[in-house]
């Protein structure tokens, strides 16, 4: 199991869910519109889903219907890629896109 991030941190990445998980396995670039959790590292602690004001984030099995496809992008994101870099683009990506 793991947490997914969904269609409403599109275009915002506000970055709250970040600050607050304890395993930094929430990742990002510069050149990316959302956040993603690492399924493989998410430690299903629950603390980023009530922090996200726009109410993205969902554990896998309550992923809406409407946003399934964000499921396998969630997945899709990590395979192939320097976690260390993935951390230090997560550190210095902008965030509040919407404001
Ligand atoms: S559930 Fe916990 S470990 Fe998983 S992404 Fe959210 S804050 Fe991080
Ligand atoms: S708190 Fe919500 S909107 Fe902000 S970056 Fe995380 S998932 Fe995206």
């Amino acid at each position: 199991m793991t947490y997914i991030i969904t269609e409403p941190c599109v275009d915002l990445k506000d970055g709250s869910c970040i600050d607050v998980c304890p395993v930094d396995c929430i990742y990002t670039t510069e050149s990316d519109n959302m956040m993603f959790i690492n399924p493989d590292e998410c430690i299903d602690c629950a603390a980023c889903e009530p922090v996200c004001p726009v109410a993205a984030i969902f554990v896998e099995e309550d992923v809406p219907a409407d946003q399934q496809k964000y499921v396998p992008l969630n997945y899709d994101y990590f395979p192939g890629k320097d976690l260390d870099e993935l951390r230090e683009a997560t550190r210095v990506a902008p965030r509040n896109l919407g404001e």
